[in-house]
């Protein structure tokens, strides 16, 4: 195996050449990736020649051939790892989102450490073989059902991060903050849970955590007082911070009823709008606050598949991408559990809501699912097909009846194959 100006490509650890690899924005056919220590130690993408089975310069270590279409594995940016359980059980009857949470407290109040870590070790495993290399939990499920502390504070977010060490798959804890029902009103039922009583001691709990995987969120402006949002801010400390904002149009009310100020004009007042935060939904929004949020280059998580699940509405994703806010995308309630879908959706529903077609390229969507969604979670070393990189990759197979005769591009894997084609990791 030579390059096309005669030099033998480097060789360390293991060598795979890839049939297709997305390197950048593009497919390229072709393509050596050696991995050592799980890092990537060299890309080479000017073959010649192969010799199935024969290292670089007839050298006898083999080099396994990767039929299909190699990605990096995918970040989901905004998982709540049981609402799992809900999947195919809330959708039946109408309502709306206000009804479907009640649905949702029935299972946060019943689980335990274990019943929690084996209900996330499930759903993280599912993420793991339909794509996706890391996630960010959206932790809020602390104490005991009467809001009395584990022995151990931190006994629930230890099951999250045991359940995806033993799942495989990279996790950002974001501990959350969630102190009220509403604006002004104390937690009730299943809320107790989820309450540290005030900010202090939820930053006392989250400092105890000394783990490097913890990242912090704020419930949301309906769970935080405004007095507590930039204790939070503060605790952060450059470490990601993620926010649910806007989701619903009752939110936005009630906040400007309380403050005067839309949810992400507080949030900007308050200090918690920056390059390290994400706000997550980010749905109904006005023109200011689209600019606060792309002039203090936010990361926006979307989260399609859920978003109409719930009949949230549809965000505004190319104007706040417009402005310079960042993209990125997750399966928040787990409905669903396919970051292909998610891409997708982003464009469809503006397709939907503008009449018009072509609003997001495939290589702007693949960069919010790898890249973009990587750099959310703090994993700046993962999410391409580069030397140095993080080693976490996945194969999509091109024979399934989806992809069959599609060709390998960026608008296949987009906008035609699902996490069900994902056949095989390399690491
Ligand atoms: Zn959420």
């Amino acid at each position: 195996m030579t390059l096309r100006d005669g030099r033998i490509p480097p060789s360390a650890g293991t060598e795979h050449l890839l049939e297709y690899a997305l390197v950048g924005d593009k497919v390229l056919p072709e393509v050596l990736v050696g991995i050592e220590d799980s890092v990537i130690t060299h890309v080479t993408t000017e073959l010649v020649c192969t010799e199935s089975g024969t290292g670089p310069d007839g050298r006898s270590d083999p080099v396994e051939r990767v039929a299909g279409l190699t990605l990096p594995a995918l970040a989901n940016c905004h998982s709540h790892a049981f609402h799992r359980a809900l999947r195919g059980r809330t959708q039946t009857d109408r309502g709306t989102f206000w009804t479907w949470r009640e649905q949702m407290y029935a299972v946060a109040a019943r689980l335990t450490p274990d019943s929690y870590y084996e209900l996330a070790r499930q759903t993280y495993a599912e993420m793991v073989a339909t794509g996706i290399g890391a996630v960010g939990e959206f932790h809020y499920l602390h104490h005991q059902p009467d809001g009395t502390p584990y022995d151990d504070p931190n006994a629930m977010g230890r099951a999250l991060l045991a359940a995806a060490d033993d799942a495989g798959i990279r996790i950002r804890l974001l501990d959350t903050c969630y102190l009220a029902a509403g604006i002004g009103a104390a937690p009730e039922g299943a809320q107790v849970r989820f309450s540290d009583g005030d900010a202090t001691r939820w930053a006392d709990r989250v400092a105890a955590f000394d783990d490097d995987r913890v990242g912090v969120a704020i419930h949301s402006v309906r769970a935080v007082p405004r007095k507590a949002l930039g204790v939070v801010a503060e605790v952060a400390a450059g470490r990601p911070l993620h926010v649910h904002l806007s989701e619903q149009v009752a939110e936005n009310e009630a906040c400007v009823a309380a403050y005067g100020l839309t949810p992400t004009q507080l949030l900007a007042e308050e200090g918690v709008l920056g390059p390290d935060t994400t706000l997550v939904h980010a749905t109904h929004l006005t023109a200011t606050d689209i600019s606060l949020i792309g002039d203090a280059r936010a990361h926006v998580c979307f989260c399609p598949t859920t978003e109409r699940d719930l009949a949230d509405g549809i965000g505004p994703s190319r104007a706040l991408h417009d402005t310079g806010a960042r993209l990125t995308l997750g399966s928040d309630s787990h409905a669903v559990i396919d970051l292909f879908e998610e891409m997708r959706g982003v464009e469809m529903h503006e397709r939907l809501h503008t009449q018009q077609r072509g609003h997001w390229s495939a290589a702007e969507l693949l960069a919010a699912a790898t890249t973009t969604g990587h750099a959310s979670l703090g994993f700046a070393d993962a999410g391409r097909i580069a030397v140095g990189q993080h080693a976490d990759l996945r194969v999509l197979g091109l024979e399934s009846w989806r992809l069959r005769g599609t060709s390998a591009t960026p608008e296949s894997v987009v906008f035609a194959a699902t996490g069900a084609d994902v056949v095989g990791e390399l690491r």
